[in-house]
C-alpha cells in the first residue's frame, strides 16, 4: 500500500492523501488551497475519494471530478453542506467574472455519485468511517486493504462543544499500520474550555454596557449556528444581558434549516429540543443595511477577508467602543482582519484605516490541540504516524512528543510512503 500526499503537508488548507493499492486508488480528501485553485491539479484518476467533512479545504476540489465519476464517500451532512458550498464557490466565481469552467449541473453529477453508507466495499479493501467531532458530520476514515489497515483523522476533536459530541477515541480501530492525523494545534494546549467560554461571554457584556456594537466573523457551515446557540442559551438564561443579535449570510441560514431536520448529528439535548436552531433572541438579516445598531452580529467570511465581516469590520474598527472577536484558531496571514488585529490598522478599498475598536482572538476551536493529539495516539498506538494539517513548527512540537509511541512523519508535498 502507498501513501502519496498532495497537499495539507506542513500547511493547512488542500488536503488531499493518495492512497494506492494492487486493485484500487482512492483519495482521501479532495480540498483546495485559497489563491491556489486554478493552478493546483490533482489528480483525477481515483476509483473513489472520501469526504471527511464539509469544509473546502477539504472537499472544495471536487467539481474537477466530474469526467472519471468516481464514487465520493462521506456522511449525508457532509454531502449536503459540501452541496451548498460548491455552489456557493460557482456563484462567487461568476461574481467575480473568474474563469471558472464549472457549472450547476456539474454540482448534481457529484451528488449523484455521492454513498452516504459508513461502510463501503471497493475492490479489495475496505472502508469503515467513524465520528470525529469537529463539525457536524465530520467523520474519520479507517481503510482496509492487502492485510494493512490505516485511519485518516481528517479534522477532529475529542472534546464535545455546545451542540457537538467530540470523537470517542475508544471506538476507533487500534494498532494501524499507519496513522494520519491533522497537527493544527500540534504544539498547543488550550486554556479549558469552559474558561474561553466565560472570557467570550465577559467580552460580550464589558461591550454591551458601552452600548458598543459586536463583530464576530464567522464561517456559514457549523460555527455560525453554534454561535447563534450559545449567544440564544445565554440570554435565555440570563448569562449576558439581551441585546439585538443577527447573524447575516443565505448560505448559513440555508445550513441552519438543514441542521434542524437532520437532529440525530448532534448531541441527546439539542435532539430533545424541536426546532434546536430557531433561535428566540437571534434574527437573521439579508444585508447588513439592515442592522439597528448597537447589535451584535455573525456573519461570513470568517476570515474577515470577504463579504458582510469584511464591510462590517471597515465600519466598526474605528469607534473604540465597539469590539470585534475572532473565535477561529487559524487566520490566513493578509486578511484584514489578521491586520486589524496585530499591526491595528488595514486597508479596504482605497483607505487606511486606523483600530480603535477592540479585537481579541478567543480560540473557540473544533480541532484537536496536543493533549488530545496526544492522547488519540496514545489511544490507538500505530506504528507509523504521518503527520498533516498543521505548519510545520506545530507539527514538529507534536513529533517531539509521540516519537517515544511511534514512527513519525512529517512529509512535503509530493511525497510518497509505502506502508
Ligand atoms: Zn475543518
Amino acid at each position: 500500500m502507498k501513501i502519496k500526499l498532495y497537499g495539507g503537508t506542513q500547511e493547512i488548507g488542500g488536503s488531499c492523501i493518495e492512497v494506492d493499492t494492487e486493485y484500487c486508488k482512492i483519495a482521501l480528501d479532495y480540498g483546495i488551497k485559497i489563491d491556489e485553485e486554478i493552478k493546483r491539479q490533482l489528480p483525477t484518476d481515483f476509483d473513489a475519494v472520501v469526504i471527511s467533512h464539509a469544509h473546502l479545504d477539504h472537499s472544495g476540489s471536487l467539481l474537477n471530478l466530474t469526467k472519471q465519476k468516481p464514487v465520493i464517500i462521506g456522511s449525508k451532512m457532509t454531502r449536503e453542506v459540501t452541496m451548498d458550498l460548491l455552489l456557493d464557490m460557482i456563484k462567487i466565481q461568476t461574481l467575480k467574472k473568474k474563469i471558472y469552467s464549472h457549472d450547476y449541473q456539474d454540482v448534481e453529477i457529484i451528488r449523484r455519485n455521492w454513498s452516504s453508507r459508513n461502510s463501503v466495499a471497493l475492490p479489495g479493501m475496505e472502508i469503515n468511517l467513524y465520528s470525529a467531532g469537529h463539525v457536524a458530520g465530520a467523520k474519520m476514515t479507517h481503510v482496509k486493504s492487502e492485510g494493512k489497515h490505516i485511519l485518516y483523522t481528517g479534522d477532529f476533536c475529542v472534546h464535545s462543544s455546545e451542540i457537538l459530541d467530540g470523537c470517542d477515541i475508544t471506538k476507533l480501530p487500534k494498532k494501524p499500520d499507519a496513522l494520519i492525523t491533522e497537527s493544527t494545534y500540534g504544539g498547543k494546549i488550550r486554556e479549558d474550555r469552559t474558561k474561553l467560554v466565560d472570557k467570550f461571554f465577559e467580552k460580550i457584556r464589558s461591550t454591551i454596557e458601552r452600548k458598543g456594537n459586536i463583530l464576530i466573523p464567522t464561517f456559514a457551515f457549523h460555527r455560525s449556528q453554534e454561535m447563534a446557540k450559545r449567544i440564544d442559551q445565554a440570554m435565555k438564561k440570563g448569562r449576558i444581558p439581551l441585546y439585538k443579535v443577527y447573524t447575516i449570510s443565505p448560505l448559513a441560514k440555508r445550513i441552519t434549516g438543514y441542521f434542524n431536520e437532520n437532529k440525530d448529528y448532534f448531541r441527546k439535548e439539542i435532539q430533545q429540543q424541536e426546532k434546536p436552531f430557531k433561535y428566540k433572541h437571534v434574527k437573521h438579516l439579508f444585508r447588513t443595511t439592515q442592522i439597528r445598531e448597537p447589535a451584535i452580529v455573525i456573519c461570513t467570511s470568517g476570515f474577515g477577508h470577504a463579504g458582510a465581516s469584511l464591510h462590517l469590520l471597515a465600519e466598526w474598527a474605528s469607534n473604540q467602543n465597539d469590539s470585534v472577536i475572532i473565535t477561529s484558531g487559524y487566520l490566513p496571514p493578509n486578511s484584514p482582519l489578521t491586520h486589524a488585529k496585530e499591526d491595528r490598522v488595514f486597508n479596504y478599498k482605497e483607505n487606511t484605516i486606523d483600530v480603535k475598536a477592540e479585537v481579541e482572538q478567543i480560540e473557540l476551536s473544533g480541532h484537536a490541540d496536543q493533549k488530545e493529539l496526544i492522547q488519540l495516539v496514545e489511544s490507538v498506538k500505530p506504528k507509523k504516524t504521518i503527520l498533516v494539517h498543521g505548519n510545520l513548527d506545530q507539527a514538529q512540537m507534536l513529533s517531539d512528543k509521540i516519537s517515544k509511541i511511534t514512527e513519525v512523519f512529517i512529509p512535503e508535498r509530493n511525497e510518497s510512503i509505502t506502508i
